[in-house]
């Protein structure tokens, strides 16, 4: 829904693993730089309202010390019970207290790190409820559970199905310095996870899981009232709009913000923020940046109006008033690249440790897929809100198949992520790589069921992958239908995977069994190859390893293209069941050559290398020889003029 025009909310975007895939990736850089158009003409997408039910809504009024770097903080959530159960209690949230010491859950995970920063023991976070009850003041006692990420409070009559129920927290905070996307860093503060915030109640029990390194959130949808008050002359921006700001004449402010449909809600503040904006298609693009990076605005913007046209056009229109994107300090970028409802971190990537002092060029894409990735959570987890804790490949996984789609759409596919002179890297290309390092993965999992290489092939590289070999599979027109229909059947809700499963077969008129069985709940691996082409007969091979679990062999749908001595082909489909086919053309002229899956639709191939084959020709020996030593003499030619 809508709020109404503010001043900063900015996007989250995480990503871990593309954050890494980008520092090794930044060896690579170096000088030339070319400017290539960000945006392009679409016409806007039709607006639909929509709007989520209200489950879980939360009025904050929070004052930051930005000496402390604490927060002191009075809420009062509302929650209706929409399930057909009796609520006996409930469950929060407390994410701070996963950066109170060196035993929590995440931190013991983690090795004390994330996303390549360290948790400092000297700046730890945590958060403390200091007073709870229900509306008509009768007390609460709030119980930490675990490692203290979670609390239980029980209630003295469960929440009937229907009712609505009141419940005041004091809660006051310690911001870490900035770590796995929140705190501060000097007087930058990205404020996430900071508030107690309920679990989802479904199927006669909390959903709510302890913060684990490698996991993400859930939450119901609702509204919120967050009142900022802060130092005057800090910059602000939040989840929503901000509707008010009102001077207290102490020397701090008073912000006020409202939003309406969304799933969480951060803000960030500092008092040397600037500020850039752009209207894409009746939606405000504000960007917050600081001073230092002012030459990422312009890219910023191009990059989100980008980023907005295109899943506006694909899946839905953004739905609400103001998208705010949110540049990090280089000491805060721990705080980058992380999505939130209406708010997203980016950052300049100072990761690109060469970057530093070198003309800044648009021949690296760093900036543009952090922003571009990070917009594609506000429809593959702000608008459908998976659980990001039980199934972290849907939200990881659509949103960077999402990603791939745009950077290839406007940078080019061999060119998406580095185009410098004659050095050219595509964003597949990284995917690709990162996959075939560990293929053996399923991308099914809870996030702590994977440790950190598995856990970003299974959400992010082989995601994107599958994803992207289903729409070469399907058609393109076909996969989007399938996307489309399956944003707009469940935005605002809670899909799993089945239900992707439903949407996809339904839209395709398809069975498939073989990504769903296959690619995602399986950890197996194919490679299709060429093993013999005769004069008027090819085999060709499916090898590779069967699913752990299942003992299935991965069975992708392909075909076979057959080049004949008089240049005439055929392509034959090949549905994989088989192991090993040969395909016999006795009418035809002598095959020259087979090559499997020379369009190269299934990109989780183990190899290409071995996907075509080539008759050798009938030559004398000496001919053949003789061939072979200009060949040999070629290359040494080329390699010599080459340097
Ligand atoms: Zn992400």
């Amino acid at each position: 829904m809508k709020t109404q025009p503010q001043r900063n909310n900015s996007l989250p975007i995480h990503l871990p693993h593309l954050f890494i895939s980008l520092r090794s990736l930044t060896l690579l850089l170096l000088a030339s730089c070319f400017l290539l158009p960000a945006s392009c003409l679409l016409p806007p997408p039709i607006a639909h309202a929509a709007h989520a039910i209200p489950i879980a809504s939360y009025t904050i009024s929070v004052t930051l010390d930005p000496a402390a770097r604490t927060l002191s903080a009075h809420e009062v959530v509302t929650y209706t019970n929409t399930t057909a159960d009796p609520i006996p209690d409930l469950v929060f949230h407390l994410y701070l207290n996963a950066f109170r010491d060196p035993n929590s859950l995440f931190l013991r995970e983690g090795g004390a790190a994330s996303r390549g920063y360290r948790w400092d023991p000297e700046h730890p976070g945590w958060i403390q409820v200091t007073g709870i009850r229900l509306a008509d003041g009768t007390p609460l006692t709030l119980e930490e559970i675990e490692d203290g990420t979670l609390a239980r409070a029980a209630l003295p009559a469960p929440v009937a199905p229907g009712e609505t129920i009141e419940v005041a927290l004091d809660f006051r905070a310690q911001l870490p310095l900035v770590f796995a996307r929140t705190g501060y860093a000097g007087d930058f503060f990205m404020v996430g996870q900071w508030f107690p915030k309920l679990g989802v109640w479904q199927e006669g029990a909390w959903n709510a899981y302890p913060y684990h390194a490698n996991s993400e959130f859930y939450a119901d949808f609702g509204t919120y009232d967050v009142r900022i008050t802060l130092p005057a002359g800090y910059v602000t921006g939040g989840t929503g709009l901000p509707v008010s700001t009102v001077d207290n004449g102490d020397g701090t402010q008073t912000v006020s913000y409202h939003a309406e449909d969304v799933i969480d809600f951060a803000w960030t503040a500092s008092p040397n923020f600037q500020e850039a904006a752009r209207q894409v298609d009746g939606v405000e693009v504000l960007y917050l940046y600081l001073p230092e990076h002012d030459w990422t605005a312009e890219r910023a913007l191009d990059a989100a109006e980008t980023a907005v046209r295109r899943y506006g056009r694909w899946y839905g229109p953004y739905p609400y008033a103001r998208l705010t994107v949110v540049d990090v300090p280089d000491e805060g970028e721990g705080a980058g690249g992380m999505e939130y409802p209406t708010l997203v971190t980016a950052g300049a990537l100072s990761l690109f440790g060469l970057g530093q002092g070198l003309p800044r060029a648009r021949m690296e894409r760093s900036i543009e897929l952090v922003v571009i990735h990070e917009i594609g959570h506000q429809w593959w987890q702000s608008m459908v809100a998976f659980n990001e804790a039980e199934e972290p490949w849907l939200d990881e996984g659509f949103t960077d198949y999402s990603t791939l789609r745009v950077m290839e759409e406007v940078y080019g596919a061999d060119t998406s992520v580095l185009d410098a002179g004659n050095l050219h890297v595509g964003y597949l290309d990284i995917r690709r790589m990162e996959y075939l390092t560990t293929p053996r993965v399923p991308m099914y999992g809870r996030a702590w069921d994977f440790g950190m290489i598995d856990y970003g092939v299974a959400a992010y590289s082989k995601p994107a992958l599958a994803l992207r070999t289903l729409e070469r599979t399907l058609g393109e027109e076909t996969m989007l239908d399938v996307m489309g229909t399956f944003f707009r059947r469940y935005q605002f809700g809670h899909p799993t995977t089945d239900d992707f499963r439903a949407v996809a077969e339904e839209v395709s008129s398809q069975d498939l069994a073989w990504f769903f069985d296959g690619l995602v709940y399986g950890d197996g691996v194919v490679n299709y190859t060429v093993t013999g082409v005769g004069t008027h007969e090819v085999t060709v091979a499916r090898q590779g390893a069967p699913s752990t679990g299942s003992g299935q062999a991965l069975v992708v749908p392909t075909e076979v293209l057959v080049t004949f001595a008089d240049g005439s082909t055929v392509l034959e489909p090949w549905d994989g069941t088989e192991a090993e086919v040969t395909l016999s053309y006795p009418d035809r002229p002598p095959v020259r050559s087979a090559e499997v899956d020379a369009a190269r639709k299934v990109l989780v191939d183990l190899r290409w290398a071995d996907n075509g084959l080539t008759r050798p020709l009938e030559v004398s020996p000496w001919l053949a020889l003789v061939t072979r030593l200009l060949y040999d003499l070629q290359n040494v030619l080329l390699v010599a003029g080459g340097l």
